[in-house]
């Protein structure tokens, strides 16, 4: 088989690199490795009581995007998804071993930050309906890519079988760290640039999200927003995760690092985090209706042993000027840590893909 670009890739950054060349008019076909598209955009929704399929779901992976974003509020308008703002009016809580449990006023989020109706993952569903689906392929995971004279000939593994597919040019939409430990290229980088491309760190992968659904959200009516600190954990920061309206939920950001949570039962860690729900916003938190769990860095299509480490700020992202043109510009790096702004964000996935179908 044979296209003009392969996309590996079914993250924002890659459907939105193929929603750009469908515009364009350009053969293209996509592979993704998970057998649902988004990447790190996952949006879980509990089962509805009769079976049927509930209107909410709730962030695992990115939940926000900001009014200083314009490609996301385009896209948005484009694909026709609506958006609305962090919930965050009323008093935030913070707790601490020696203190427990206090209330402060929060002045709120600054800039305000803008949620997706019905979870991030609409984005994903409407970008991924307006492609052709001959065009797309789920479950189908690349494993090496040679440059076999002006082909690249890229190894696609699906059910257990291997088949190769001939392309012009390869967009890899996917975080550099995971490409560079995953996918076998021939010839091989340059040391220095496969150590530097190693070097970027996949924005969030070392984080795991918890989310608790009520049936409704019960610390509104207490003049809470939803939103604490905590240096007890496991969360170290919670918010609101409601959607506009129906059910409630609250989300917190795990604070134990990743190498510890290895060695911690899931089922302990969502006891705790129900539990410190309990503490924060009182008895009726105790009893969630659905309870997600999401490790990132156990998704090995998301994560390597390489984000085990910390990150204490966001970094400056971009390629390093030898990864702009790799093999005579045929090997395109897009992802969201590509891009020259924005990178780490959706809106980074977004400037990146502009960047590589120009
Ligand atoms: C917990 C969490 C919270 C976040 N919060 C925010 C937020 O609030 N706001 C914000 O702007 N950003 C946030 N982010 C970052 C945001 O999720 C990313 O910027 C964005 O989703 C990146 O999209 P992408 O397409 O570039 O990469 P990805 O989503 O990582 O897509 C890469 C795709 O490549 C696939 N893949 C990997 N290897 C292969 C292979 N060998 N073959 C085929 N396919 C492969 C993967 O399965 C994946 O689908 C958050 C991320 C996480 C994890």
């Amino acid at each position: 088989m044979k296209t003009e670009t392969l996309i590996v890739g079914g993250g924002l950054s890659g459907l939105y690199a193929a929603t750009r060349l469908l515009q364009q008019k350009q053969d293209f076909l996509l592979v993704e490795g998970r057998d649902r598209m988004g990447g790190r955009i996952l949006s879980e929704a509990p089962e509805s009581h009769d079976g049927s399929n509930v209107p909410w779901a709730f962030d695992l992976g990115p939940t926000w995007y900001w009014p200083d974003q314009p490609r996301m509020a385009r896209l948005l308008r484009e694909l026709g998804v609506e958006s609305f703002q962090q919930f965050s009016s009323g008093a935030s809580r913070y707790e601490d071993p020696q203190r427990g449990v206090e209330t402060f006023r929060n002045p709120g989020m600054t800039p305000v930050s803008l949620r997706v109706a019905g979870g991030m993952a609409r984005v994903i569903d409407a970008l991924t309906g307006r492609l052709p689906p001959e065009r797309l392929r789920r479950s189908s995971r690349v494993t090496g890519i040679t440059k076999n004279g002006i082909k690249l000939e890229v190894s696609l593994q699906t059910a257990g079988e291997t088949q190769v597919i001939e392309a012009e040019r390869v967009l890899l939409a996917l975080p550099p760290r995971v490409a560079l430990r995953s996918i076998k290229l021939i010839p091989a980088l340059p040391q220095n640039l496969r150590e530097a491309l190693i070097a970027i760190p996949t924005w969030m992968a070392g984080h795991a999200k918890v989310v608790a659904v009520y049936d409704r959200p019960f610390w509104r009516t207490q003049g809470l927003s939803g939103h604490a600190f905590s240096h007890v954990g496991p969360a170290m920061e919670i918010h609101d995760a409601s959607p506009p309206e129906g059910p409630g939920a609250l989300f917190g950001f795990l604070g134990i690092p990743a190498e510890q949570r290895r060695s911690i039962d899931p089922e302990a860690l969502r006891s705790a985090a129900t539990a410190q729900f309990e503490r924060l916003f009182g008895p009726e938190a105790a009893q969630p209706k659905a309870l997600f769990l999401k490790d990132w860095v156990e998704d090995p299509l998301t994560a390597t042993a390489d984000d085990l480490a910390p990150l204490t700020s966001h970094p400056r992202y971009g390629l390093p000027p030898a990864a702009q043109k790799i093999w005579d510009g045929q090997l395109v790096f897009c992802a969201t840590e590509a891009a020259s702004r924005q990178g780490g964000f959706l809106e980074g996935a977004l400037v990146a893909a502009e960047e590589a179908t120009p």
